[in-house]
């Protein structure tokens, strides 16, 4: 038999699924891959029935629906005072993940360089593989996951195509700062650089701060593509509802792409999604009172324990070290924390290519009904006694 394809030798499957299927075989309470254990709200399954019930089942338009792109648009405008065009500069994608696959693409050529800040989230790495791309990583050190300035412009160069933000940051928790997004946007105007910022925790910050778009930043307008989903803020992973703005040029590129992968997007769910962000404004509070109390009862179990950490700004992540609990690494721990402990986290050194920094820390996931966080604090008790 002739080879299986070069392209997708080097691939593993998913830390996601990895250990998602680990903590079923041990029953242990699942706060490895990141998606809620509770329903989102009641409204969007109301949304999506009635469509499904009006006989909004065939293919949908390709780029998305319209009303979804209107909606889309308006939102945009409402919150960070930008100007997308609802036909040729929004296409609805089967979550982020697709239009992170789309973009990178669209831009790269085998050859092509593309920086990002590690630990970085998996899809990244792999989609730049697959078009022959080569990443290059920047390390979010210290409590604060801070960048060096000088490692920073290091990493880019000349057959630098593309820098890839993602804020909040999955798994560090992380908001760039409007000092920090200004510093990447000198150095891609430099190099002559696109930039494609990941979004899709934008309103899961907390302690009053706040997020700070991509496209607040007018003089890469040209260069920018912003990508978000529906899957986090209506707590429906499941749905896969995602969006990609940015320029009709690179736009028209992404969907020629996105016409040959997938072509269009679950109709019932993209009406769902456009009516619910017409009552965006009052739902995206009361969410995030939810996960604000989440994260702060999470927060005040593992610091019982003797967990040493900052808490974090922005997700529904916690990267928290483990050296003072083990000297093994990430992976040995996250395995024995299953197995003893029944409790399943993601060991995030599959989220580093440059450094071992993700030996030391574990990431865990708060998006979990308040039993569920307090039946995981409840098992990681016994690590005081280590
Ligand atoms: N980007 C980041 C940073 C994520 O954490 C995730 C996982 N939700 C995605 C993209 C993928 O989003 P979706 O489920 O909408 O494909
Ligand atoms: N974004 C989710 C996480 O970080 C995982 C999504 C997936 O399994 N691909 O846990």
């Amino acid at each position: 038999m002739k080879n299986l394809a070069d392209r997708t030798q080097g691939f593993g499957n998913s830390i996601f699924g990895v250990m998602s299927k680990m903590a079923t075989e041990h029953n242990a309470i699942n706060l490895a891959q990141g998606f809620p254990d509770f329903d989102g709200p009641e409204f969007l399954k109301e949304y999506a029935l009635d469509s499904i019930k009006a006989g909004e089942n065939q293919y949908a338009a390709y780029p998305g629906l319209r009303i979804l792109r209107e909606k889309v648009s308006q939102k945009y405008q409402r919150e960070y005072s930008a100007n997308f065009d609802i036909d040729n500069e929004i296409t609805i994608t089967n979550g982020a993940t697709e239009g992170i696959y789309l973009t990178i693409n669209a831009l790269i050529n085998p050859g092509d360089e593309v920086v990002m800040f590690e630990p970085v989230y998996d899809s990244y790495v792999n989609s730049i593989k697959m078009a022959g791309g080569i990443p290059k990583a920047v390390t979010l050190k210290g409590k604060g996951f801070n960048f060096d300035e000088s490692e920073c412009e290091e990493a880019f160069s000349s057959k630098t195509k593309l820098v890839i933000l993602n804020t909040p940051h999955n798994p560090t928790g992380k908001i760039f700062s409007k000092e920090e997004m200004q510093f990447i946007i000198d150095l891609a105007l430099k190099h002559d650089a696109y930039i494609m910022s990941d979004e899709v925790y934008e309103y899961l910050v907390f302690d009053g701060k706040k997020h700070i778009s991509l496209c607040e930043f007018n003089e890469v307008r040209e260069r920018s593509i912003i990508i978000s989903s529906a899957g986090k803020t209506f707590g429906m992973t499941g749905w896969k509802i995602g969006w990609v703005l940015t320029t009709p040029e690179i736009t028209n590129e992404i969907r020629k792409v996105h016409q040959y992968v997938t072509f269009s997007i679950a109709t019932p769910f993209q009406v769902a999604v456009a009516r619910a962000l017409d009552h965006i404004d009052e739902y995206k509070k009361e969410f995030l009172n939810l996960y604000e109390q989440k994260r702060n009862r999470f927060v005040k179990g593992l610091k019982e324990i003797g967990f040493d950490f900052e808490a974090p700004s922005g997700t529904y992540f916690i990267l928290v070290p483990i050296k003072s609990f083990t000297d093994k690494d990430d992976v040995e721990f996250a395995k024995e924390l299953i197995k003893k402990y029944q409790v399943a986290s993601i060991p995030p050194s599959a989220f580093y290519l440059k450094s071992d920094e993700g030996k030391n820390y574990l990431r865990l996931c708060f998006a979990k009904k308040d039993e569920t966080i307090d039946a995981a604090i409840k098992n990681l008790q016994a690590l005081k006694s280590l």
